[in-house]
């Protein structure tokens, strides 16, 4: 089976829908909302715990692992977790101390599309606003006790009909309410009053929005809103607000599985998950029978959702009403279960419990009778622009050396047709003994790399881009399907990010000590974070300096927020280290990326990022393949070029690699002034470069049949 999504069509749609609408805006205007654009599609930064670095430790470790070393309980108050921070920051054995930060929306693809479509709506807002006079923005005036604690039953009643407005334009109402347990918002009410009888239990949520004009206003208006209010206080003039939250007393919900009751619970594919909310208990001032009602759903959260989109399984099958269900996931992903429980008063509230399907031995095993095409090639546009398949024309008969590029990132899908037979193998591991360290490097059975999220020997990839990464870089050459810039390299899979696209840096440092020690040439780190204090973060930057030492070269997107990295560092792009190359994403038609980051000084070189298909792992039962679009897709292309040089000249340095695949490729006028060599890649040119420094080498045809070999691709 095969599967081919291709968003290349709606993306061209999009930007040219997004060049309309900035037309519309003035210059002042233009700014703030690039700026608010720029900002939702920023990562994120949290902190999560700790990292310590002991001055004879050759690297950090967070703390709860400190602690286990040192046999102390880790269940700890987060009282005590600081007593403990501060005890070690006064500990003269140790280095330093930072901050374990959690990176949200790494690759963040979904949000950027989804506020390009809010510049649609603001557009047709602006033109609205245009036509009608705004010249006072409504009072609110409510009468009646807005009550902040209600039992079932209570009801209460609010009326803003005294409300106002200086321009004695007409005034639109809406009563809004969310809750704790319904958290989608919906309208009660579209006239000055409010009368409510609570339903749910929790905490709700109302907001009244009185507007002196019909303002398109609809539940799908957050974005839009904000940038309103950016763009020169029409907000204030069109509509006022006003919001308070009232408590409406709860009861007890729990769903436990397997006598356990985790937040996650982990499954696999084939496993029948049993989910168990017998435990859930009524409130007890309104106990009579103490009976409640269960109904279980698997709520479908839109197209833009993470949850197990691949999956059809939406809908329990067991008798309603049962505080019991079971259900078998058919693809990866969490599934978000919902329970929604009602008393005997008709009052509901609701629990939910995440089934994390990420760990699959089954699909270790997986064996796929796939029979690729070689229609996908034609729409590899990134070869014939960095003339791939003539670079590797001009180096057959060179000898190839086994090059390793680790990815660094959700995982791969290593049974993936298209990759599976390029994937890295611990031969020490592959031939030892199964519970075994064989190779003493600290992971048990590491046979083909690690996954430091789940911290074991599978580092599949739950979501898909990692894969999709791994496929940019190495795909297989010669079972159709798509191809690699550099199908004769090993991919390391290191999971270093959940499958959702966030990342813990302590995840993600692991993954960079593994990767250097473990063999791998080139790093691929299609991720980043920008936050002083990431840039701040000794930790990260020590330990892409081992990796450098060690001889690696460290591949690093730039970023898809339109930004000049110059003025604001992505990390670990920006790091001032040799060995790394910042990599700003360029189009079909060698143009910047609209979303690429740039930066004359940070940002080294760049490869075509948009719309581009490889292989993806959302459902690992089907050979799949998609198109994608970022600086984390421009990025493994320079990772292939540079594995694809190193594989002729295996003791080639960092450095001179380095200098290759920045100086060697073609001066783009869209790059210069933006980029520090204004080149994009070109592997052809590559190639001539490295023959220009090894003039002792004269092509000559190997004993053993070269790996790679042009004349197999018809393009
Ligand atoms: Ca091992």
């Amino acid at each position: 089976m095969k599967k081919v999504v291709v968003l290349a069509k709606v993306w061209v749609g999009v930007f040219l829908l997004s060049q309309l609408v900035y037309a519309e805006l003035s210059t002042e205007q233009l700014d703030l909302v690039q700026k608010t654009l720029q900002e939702s599609r920023s990562p994120k930064v949290f902190k999560k715990g700790y990292l310590v670095k002991f001055k004879d430790a050759d690297r950090p470790y967070s703390v709860n692992e400190v602690l286990k070393k040192t046999g102390t309980p880790i269940s700890m108050s987060p009282l005590s977790m600081d007593m403990m921070i501060k005890d070690l920051r006064s500990n003269p054995d140790v280095e330093y101390i930072e901050p374990n930060y959690y990176i949200e929306k790494l690759f963040p693809r979904q949000d950027y599309f989804k506020l390009i479509k809010d510049v649609d709506g603001l557009s047709q807002a602006l033109s609205k606003a245009r036509e009608t006079d705004y010249s006072k923005e409504p009072r609110i005036k409510i009468a009646g006790k807005i009550p902040s604690e209600l039992e079932i039953g209570d009801s209460f009643i609010l009326n803003a009909s005294r409300s106002y407005t200086l321009d004695d334009s007409e005034m639109t109402y809406r009563w809004v309410v969310s809750s704790s347990t319904e958290p989608a918002s919906r309208t009660v009410s579209q006239t000055p009053v409010l009368s409510y009888k609570p339903k749910q239990r929790g905490t709700h949520r109302f907001t009244l929005t009185v507007s002196n004009d019909s303002f398109p206003d609809s539940g799908d208006m957050g974005g839009l809103k904000d940038l309103l209010k950016l763009i020169g206080g029409l907000q204030q003039r069109i509509y006022s607000e006003i919001s308070f939250n009232v408590h409406v007393s709860e009861f007890e919900t729990r769903i436990v599985a397997d006598s356990e009751d985790p937040a996650i619970i982990y499954a696999q594919l084939g496993d029948v998950v049993q989910l168990n909310a017998s435990l859930s208990r009524p409130h007890p001032k309104f106990v009579k029978r103490g009976i409640l009602d269960h109904l279980w759903s698997i709520p479908d959260f839109g197209f833009f959702n993470l949850a197990a989109p691949y999956s059809q399984f939406r809908k329990f099958e067991s008798t309603p009403y049962l505080p019991y269900v079971e259900f078998v996931p058919d693809a990866l992903g969490g599934y978000v279960v919902m329970d929604q429980i009602r008393d005997e008063f008709g009052a509901s509230q609701t629990a939910q419990v995440v089934v994390d399907v990420t760990k699959n031995e089954n699909y270790k095993k997986l064996a796929y009778d796939a029979n690729l095409s070689d229609e996908l090639r034609e729409s590899l546009y990134q070869h014939k622009i960095i003339k791939t398949f003539e670079a590797w024309k001009a180096a057959d008969g060179m000898k190839k050396s086994q090059v390793v590029v680790a990815v660094i990132d959700t995982g791969v899908n290593f049974n993936h047709p298209d990759l599976n037979s390029n994937i890295w193998t611990n031969e020490k591991e592959a031939q030892g003994k199964t519970g075994v360290d064989d190779d003493s490097n600290g992971y048990v059975d590491d046979i083909h790399g690690w996954d430091f999220v789940h911290n074991d020997n599978s580092p599949f990839d739950d979501g898909h881009h990692g894969t999709h990464v791994a496929g940019i870089i190495g795909a297989v050459l010669e079972n159709g399907g798509v191809v690699g810039v550099a199908p004769n390299v090993k991919i390391m899979p290191v999971k270093g990010l959940y499958g959702y696209g966030s990342g813990e840096l302590l995840h993600l440092i692991d993954g960079i000590y593994y990767a250097a020690d473990n063999g791998a040439h080139i790093i691929n780190a299609s991720w980043g974070g920008r936050m002083e204090e990431l840039a701040e973060s000794k930790a990260l930057k020590e330990a892409i300096l081992y990796a450098q030492n060690k001889g690696v070269l460290f591949v690093a997107a730039s970023g898809n927020e339109t930004l000049n990295n110059d003025q604001l560092p992505m990390m670990p792009a920006s790091y001032d280290c040799d060995a790394i190359i910042s990599v700003a994403a360029t189009t079909a038609s060698d143009d910047l990326a609209m979303f690429s980051n740039s930066g004359a000084q940070s940002v080294d070189v760049a490869a075509p990022g948009e719309t581009i298909i490889s292989t993806i792992s959302w459902n690992p039962a089907e050979v799949s393949y998609e198109s994608m679009s970022g600086t984390s897709m421009a990025t493994p292309i320079v990772a292939g070029v540079a594995a694809f040089i190193k594989s002729l000249k295996p003791e080639i340095t960092y450095k001179e690699l380095k200098d290759i695949v920045l100086n060697s490729g073609d001066e783009l006028r869209s790059l210069a002034g933006v980029t520090l060599t204004g080149r994009r890649v070109n592997l052809l040119k590559a190639v001539e470069a490295l023959k220009q420094k090894m003039p002792h080498v004269q092509p000559k045809v190997e004993e053993k049949k070269p790996e790679v070999s042009a004349s197999l691709v018809v393009m």
